[in-house]
């Protein structure tokens, strides 16, 4: 990355960035936030307002990545704001079963016709490892088939050639992960039924389930093919293997019902994260009636934890949901219309080859001149391109996800003046792109 000229300094950040370096590894929390992909000093933020993030230096971005999604109302909403303030007076945990959770559990219950029950958790991570060993147990079977840039968060058994983070550091595999953790799992390219079909006949009677992105976002934005979700539905149905699709990216935001308000294609269990927590974390997974049954404590399934269903943070998620009506999801969806509008005339403008994948308001740009149909398609863009036009967004003001296997995020609160700001930043950045060379970057 050393020979990539950044056009601004960000010096409170860097003696943040400094300071976390010596007492957190790498400097964050969650590895993509370190900028390693696209190299620089990430920027420590201080506030957020509607579509716009301030940080500590005190530049201003429009930010298209919402906290990887969550804040689909803007930052800092009122209402959720005041919902917040109303719950942490009432106090912030009691480890005791509470109303929120239950208003929460039954509004998803009500937007989601294939969830019949639903257990709250504290992270997307936990809701796909907890689905996983509910399918497990339910039918006492061992393997899991996932695909290869489809990411699940950080559980051990679905870390193989995941998306995300992992895609961005080009991580092969993780250590620490063992050879018994990962031996169960069976990684397929995405889009291809031809492959699952063809794992089920080979392992007869050992598939537990198949998990999968309703529509993958950990790769960039990557949609299932036609009918492949719906492939991926008969298969497991055929051979007595349950369903998941993970929508803690999609879910309460691709739609109101999430992904499965788009293609219809009912699971035997779902994920769900991000937005439903409303920025506090709060999770859930949850599905067909007889297989939820399978839980502790109605059976014998163990998943539990602390925080689950926490007060603040059922609170801030009930308050966002309630929102989201559908005038909210037409606001969204127009958003992200003009600004893939916006991105893809600039680059047509610079003659910058390029596709603009979407997933009604999720997308992002490849650096490529062909469609991405799977990880391999991914993994073959122009990258540098993109790290080009990165850092001329961010030295222009708008901060979008730092690494080319990221959806960007927009949200209602992005007005004219922020998607103005974006206009005005892009047909630089579109020339960076196009003036940008691999060994500039490397
Ligand atoms: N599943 C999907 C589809 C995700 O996009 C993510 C996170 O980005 C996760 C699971 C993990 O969620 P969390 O980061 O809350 O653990």
């Amino acid at each position: 990355m050393a020979r990539v000229s950044f056009p601004y300094s960000a010096p409170v950040s860097q003696t943040l960035f400094d300071r976390a370096a010596a007492v957190t590894p790498g400097g964050v929390n969650s590895p993509v936030r370190a900028f390693r992909a696209v190299g620089g000093t990430p920027r420590f933020m201080v506030s957020g307002t509607g579509p716009y993030l301030t940080d500590a230096d005190g530049r201003e971005y429009v930010d298209l990545v919402c906290s990887w999604g969550p804040m689909i109302l803007g930052h800092s909403h009122p209402e959720v704001i005041a919902a917040v303030q109303e719950a942490v007076a009432r106090g912030t945990s009691f480890g005791t079963p509470g109303e929120g959770e239950v208003a929460l559990a039954e509004e998803i219950v009500a937007r989601i016709a294939p969830v019949e029950q639903v257990r709250l958790v504290s992270s997307g991570t936990e809701a796909t490892m907890s689905a996983i060993r509910l399918a497990r147990g339910f039918t006492g079977r061992a393997k899991v088939i996932k695909f290869a840039g489809c990411y699940h968060g950080h559980v051990d058994a679905l870390l193989a050639a995941a998306g995300s983070g992992v895609a961005t550091l080009g991580l092969p595999d993780t250590p620490g992960v063992t050879g018994a953790q990962a031996g169960d799992t069976i990684v397929l390219p995405y889009n291809d039924l031809e492959a699952v079909h063809a794992a089920f006949h080979a392992n007869p009677g050992e598939i537990a389930c198949v998990i999968t992105e309703a529509s993958p976002g950990n790769m960039g934005v990557v949609p299932p093919g036609p009918g492949f979700n719906e492939g991926l539905k008969q298969a497991c149905a055929k051979n007595g293997a349950l369903y998941i699709s993970d929508e803690v990216m999609t879910g309460f935001r691709t739609s109101k019902a999430g992904w499965f308000g788009v293609d219809g294609v009912t699971p035997d269990l779902m994920t769900f994260g991000k937005v439903m927590g409303g920025g506090f974390p709060a999770a859930a997974f949850g599905g067909r009636a007889d297989v939820m049954a399978y839980l502790a404590p109605a059976g014998p399934v163990y998943q539990a934890g602390t925080l689950s269903g926490n007060p603040v943070a059922t609170a801030a998620g009930l308050a966002q949901l309630r929102l989201l009506d559908d005038a909210a999801y037409e606001k969204v969806d127009a958003v992200s219309l003009r600004i893939r509008t916006l991105v893809t005339e600039a680059l047509a403008k610079e003659g910058v080859a390029h596709r603009l994948q979407n997933a009604s308001n999720m997308f992002s740009v490849f650096f490529t001149d062909q469609d991405v149909r799977s990880y391999e398609d991914a993994k073959k863009q122009e990258s540098f391109r993109f790290t080009a036009f990165f850092h001329s967004m961010l030295s222009q003001g708008v901060y979008l996800p730092p690494s080319s296997f990221e959806s960007w995020f927009v949200s209602t609160a992005h007005d004219e003046r922020a998607i103005e700001r974006i206009a005005a930043a892009l047909p630089a950045a579109a020339r960076a792109a196009a003036e940008a060379t691999e060994e500039a970057t490397a």
